[in-house]
C-alpha cells in the first residue's frame, strides 16, 4: 500500500532570483564554499541570500547521531580541522553575510562535544567579519552545561535548539535525544545569561494538534524568545514519511497561540526552516 500523502499546492520551491542571490551562487561556486541552503537544497534560497542571510555547517559533515527526518550522513566523523573557524569566517566575509547562522552536526565522540571549536568559530566570526550578526544553531551538548557555558560567554546574538517534534514523537525521530534535555538546554541558556533563544519545531509527523499546542506551551515555559514552526519535508524515501501536510490556515492557528503566549518572534508557516527570517530574530 502506498502511503505518500500527496504534495500539495502550496508546498512548491521558489525557484532563486535577483541580484544578490546571483552574486552570492556566483561566489560560493568559485570558492567551493559550503552552505546548508544549497546542500539541503532549502527553497527559500533566493529570499535569504537576497537579504544576505546564510546557514553554515561546522564540525564537518558526518553526524554521530541519526535522526529519521535529517540528511545529514551518519558515521564515524573525521577529525577536528581547528582551520576550520577560520575558513568559515572568511566565507561569510567574502559573501557579504549581514546575518550568518551557524549550525554543526552532532559531535558526541568528542570530549568537549564541539563546543571549543564552536566557541573559536563564533570569534572567529567577530574577528573577520565584525558587521556579521550571528545564530547558531547548536546540538544539545547532552545538556551538559560546562559545553553550553562556552556558547553563552562567546555571546551570539542568538542561540537555538530545535525540539523538532512533540515529547510522543522524540524517540522515533531524533533517537539519540531527549524532549525533556532540549527543553532543559533551552532554559538553561536564558539562565546563563544568553540574551535571545529560538526553538524550531516540525510540523506533519503525525503528531496531534493538542500535543502540538502543549509543545508550544512547554517551549514558552523554557523562556525561549522565538519560535518557528514548519512543514516537514522527507528528504529521501529513506527518512520518515510525511503524514500530514499541514495547511496554512492551521499554521496560522499555531502561530496566533504562540503569539498570545508572549513570544518576541513567531514564523509558523508550511515553508519555515528553522533559519528562515534568522536576521529578524535578533531584536
Ligand atoms: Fe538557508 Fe535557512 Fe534560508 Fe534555507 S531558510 S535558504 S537553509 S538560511
Ligand atoms: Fe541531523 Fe542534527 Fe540529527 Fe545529526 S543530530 S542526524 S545533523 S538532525
Amino acid at each position: 500500500q502506498d502511503t505518500t500523502v500527496q504534495k500539495p499546492k502550496w508546498i512548491r520551491v521558489k525557484l532563486p532570483t535577483g541580484k544578490n542571490y546571483r552574486e552570492l551562487r556566483t561566489l560560493v561556486d568559485k570558492y567551493k564554499l559550503n552552505t546548508i541552503c544549497q546542500s539541503g537544497s532549502c527553497p527559500n534560497m533566493g529570499e535569504c541570500w537576497g537579504e544576505g542571510t546564510a546557514t553554515f555547517m561546522i564540525l564537518g559533515n558526518i553526524c554521530t547521531r541519526s535522526c529519521g527526518f535529517c540528511g545529514v550522513k551518519t558515521g564515524k566523523p573525521l577529525d577536528v580541522n581547528w582551520d576550520e573557524p577560520e575558513k568559515v569566517a572568511r566565507s561569510i566575509k567574502l559573501m557579504k553575510i549581514k546575518h550568518a547562522v551557524l549550525t554543526s552536526v552532532d559531535r558526541d565522540d568528542l570530549k568537549d562535544m564541539g563546543s571549543i571549536l564552536w566557541g573559536e568559530t563564533v570569534n572567529a566570526v567577530r574577528r573577520i567579519s565584525p558587521g556579521t550578526t550571528m545564530e547558531t544553531l547548536i546540538p544539545d551538548f547532552q545538556g551538559i552545561t560546562k559545553h553550553l557555558d562556552r556558547l553563552v560567554e562567546v555571546a551570539p546574538e542568538v542561540i537555538s535548539h530545535n525540539m523538532e517534534t512533540v515529547k510522543r514523537l522524540t524517540r522515533e525521530v531524533r533517537i539519540q535525544a531527549k524532549y525533556e534535555r532540549s527543553l532543559e538546554v533551552l532554559r538553561y541558556l536564558k539562565e546563563a545569561g544568553q540574551r535571545r533563544t529560538k526553538t524550531g519545531v516540525m510540523l506533519g509527523l503525525g503528531e496531534t494538534r493538542d500535543e502540538v499546542f502543549q509543545t508550544i506551551e512547554d517551549i514558552r515555559n523554557a523562556n525561549v524568545d522565538v519560535i518557528t514552526l514548519g512543514q516537514y519535508l522527507q528528504p529521501t524515501k529513506k527518512h520518515l514519511p510525511v503524514k500530514k501536510f499541514i495547511t496554512p490556515e492551521e499554521f496560522d492557528e499555531f502561530g496566533d497561540f504562540a503569539r498570545s503566549l508572549g513570544f518576541r518572534h513567531v514564523e509558523s508557516s508550511p515553508l519555515v526552516r528553522s533559519s528562515y527570517h534568522a536576521e529578524k530574530h535578533i531584536h
